[in-house]
């Protein structure tokens, strides 16, 4: 990482999130002149030359980071991961008429109402009954082999919750919504029948849905399905049936550019790992903060946590943001604390989060 200019804040977002700053500088250099184009990003068409070499390169440099096999296809669309919790359906169904899903959090429950528009759907496993704090092991999944697909939140951004593991649905497409881990670390693509992240987490801007899918799933989009919806329709037009989120997919690609400068997802899993451990063992050791999440499911990414005392909640994010750490609050369906610690947030950022939580402590605790 370069010098931080002084106005750099640690932005413990949960997303939109924090970017790394080599790529905001690099968007900040080519703002009014891409390459000698003449032109920013922003400003050009979808169908010149220009804008194709970049969304192509983009492509290029995901499918070599996440090792995607052949035979799927990268699409870059819009409308957030929530609009693809009800495209998901559209697209998967295939006349069939229920799902599987993984009951973890406020995003599949949120995912399971939008299913439930379009299909039957069966709680498969679910982890309400303890507060949503463990991903429940596949012995005690109760699959439907009459399900058109398998869903689950493969990381809860809320609660913290992250599988760690790869579920195995046989012959039934298993489909992750991936959102707040996706390039936080290596993944065998072809485990699954589909994977959708919305970019604002590991990725990039908000207004960008990175949807991998396996091809043989494609062209059984259910009657009324959006055309811009389709994933077929949109596979074969490269993403730009309609016109792309483009200055967020070049972004992006920026992204999947400096992950591979920093020496791919492998590299970067580690450096998660670490930035992780060192705030998991503090609130382990401490007698003040708490984490709730079974261990073997914490998530790297969103790590959650309370003050023994939550009157103090206010004074901790007060103390917080005087010392340069912004979002600390957690999502208002849990309370308590939340850091999301992804990619682009230095190991400096964790450090200084740990120390100033051990301060506040002594003088509280
Ligand atoms: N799924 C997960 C796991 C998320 O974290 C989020 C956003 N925080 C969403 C879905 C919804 O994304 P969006 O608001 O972009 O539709």
């Amino acid at each position: 990482m370069g010098s931080r200019p002084t106005t750099r804040i640690f932005n413990f977002s949960a997303g939109p999130a924090v970017l790394p700053e080599e790529v905001l500088a690099q968007a900040a250099s080519e703002m009014l002149d891409w390459h000698g184009s003449g032109m920013s990003v922003m400003e050009m068409s979808h169908r010149g030359k220009e804008f194709i070499g970049i969304a192509a390169q983009a492509e290029k440099d995901l499918r070599e980071l996440l090792k995607v096999p052949a035979n799927y296809k990268v699409l870059f669309l819009q409308g957030g991961a929530r609009l693809h919790f009800a495209a998901v359906p559209m697209n998967l169904l295939g006349g069939k008429k229920a799902a599987d899903y993984i009951y973890t959090g406020e995003w599949s429950k949120l995912a399971i109402k939008e299913a439930n528009r379009f299909c039957e759907v069966n709680v498969a496993a679910s982890s309400e009954g303890k507060n949503f704090t463990f991903a429940p092991e596949q012995s005690t999944w109760q699959l439907d082999p009459k399900s058109a697909y398998v869903h689950y939140v493969s990381n809860e951004t809320i609660g913290g919750v992250e599988f760690n593991w790869i579920p195995d649905t046989g012959k039934v497409p298993l489909v992750a919504d991936a959102s707040s881990h996706f390039l936080s670390r290596p993944l065998d693509v072809s485990k699954f029948g589909l994977i959708y992240a919305g970019a604002q987490k590991n990725a990039g801007p908000a207004g960008l849905v990175i949807v991998i899918v396996r091809e043989d799933l494609l062209g059984r989009a259910m009657q009324g399905t959006p055309t811009v919806l389709d994933y077929k329709v949109q596979a074969e037009a490269d993403s730009m049936s309609n016109t792309p989120a483009s200055y967020a997919w070049y972004i992006a690609g920026l992204v999947f550019q400096w992950l591979k400068k920093e020496g791919g997802l492998a590299a970067i899993e580690k450096r998660n790992i670490a930035k992780a451990k060192l705030l998991y063992d503090f609130l382990d050791a401490s007698s003040f903060f708490k984490n709730h999440v079974r261990k073997s499911d914490r998530s790297r990414m969103n790590i959650p946590f309370t003050l023994a005392d939550p009157k103090l909640d206010a004074e901790f994010l007060k103390g917080a943001e005087a010392r340069g750490m912004v979002q600390l609050k957690g999502h208002r369906a849990v309370g308590g604390m939340r850091a999301s610690i992804y990619n682009a947030m230095p190991i400096e950022g964790v450090k200084r989060l740990v120390e100033y939580m051990r301060e506040f402590e002594a003088k509280r605790g």
